[in-house]
């Protein structure tokens, strides 16, 4: 395929997001961008910063303090992956972890973050040739995306391939403790008044409950296939 695309990833948690639309990146040789470890980046500094305190995000806080959050990404030819910069300390692996989980979603429904995140991220796209993944890159980021695909598998499938993943890196985790954290965030992301997750209208639906990521590959193959003829 010539033409250098917009493709937008979008869909619930933990359902693989961020590997498919790497490998997809990586195939076209496009950029990949994570746009999840935005909100995370924004919400490891809030938890810094004491702006997270009983179980509650002050927003006020985090909102005043967003002019001096700087996010990037940085490519490591090591790992082959792009690496998530928070005022240029390599943040990469501690957004990951379960207290950032546990907050991203309330610090993510603050309109203002929100509104720096998006143009970021549209800044991110002007050149095109990339693949985006997240909740709202079909719907707001990019409405005009060339191609969208919304991600889902059930919600059982998702928890253990999270665990798995975990414990897989030696982390010890409570497969419960994972379970409540991805149908709490589902939740918060699916009900939020501001850009919430919805599959957007001429998104195309990829349920990979019984899928290999090669089957998933495949199916993207066969799609970009598809359009090709069709155009
Ligand atoms: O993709 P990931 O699970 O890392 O995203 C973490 C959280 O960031 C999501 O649960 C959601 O609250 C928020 N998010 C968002 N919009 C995006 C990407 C992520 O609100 N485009």
């Amino acid at each position: 395929m010539e033409k250098k695309l917009i493709i937008a990833v979008d869909g619930y948690s933990s359902c693989g997001k961020s590997s498919f639309a790497k490998l997809i990146a990586e195939e076209l040789d496009y950029l990949f961008i994570d746009s999840g470890a935005m909100y995370r980046a924004v919400t490891l500094f809030a938890l810094r910063n004491g702006f997270i305190e009983n179980n509650t995000v002050k927003r006020d806080e985090v909102v005043k303090s967003l002019s001096s959050i700087q996010i990037n990404f940085k490519f490591n030819p090591d790992q082959q992956i792009y690496e998530t910069f928070l005022n240029n300390e390599n943040v990469e692996e501690e957004i990951r972890q379960f207290e950032v989980s546990d907050y991203v979603s309330p610090v993510s429904q603050i309109k203002e973050v929100r509104e720096k995140m998006v143009e970021l991220q549209r800044e991110i796209g002007v050149f095109k040739g990339i693949v985006m993944d997240g909740r709202d890159i079909g719907t707001v980021v990019f409405p005009d995306a060339d191609i969208k695909i919304f991600m889902t598998a059930s919600p059982e499938i998702r928890a253990k391939r999270r665990y798995d993943e975990l414990i897989a890196k030696g982390i010890d985790v409570d497969y419960e403790k994972i379970n409540l954290n991805i149908s709490s965030r589902d939740k918060a992301d699916s009900e939020r008044e501001i850009s919430p997750l919805k599959k957007a209208d001429d998104a195309i639906v990829l349920d990979n409950s019984n899928m290999t990521i090669q089957e998933q590959m495949i199916w993207f193959r066969k799609l970009i296939e598809k359009m090709g003829n069709e155009n």
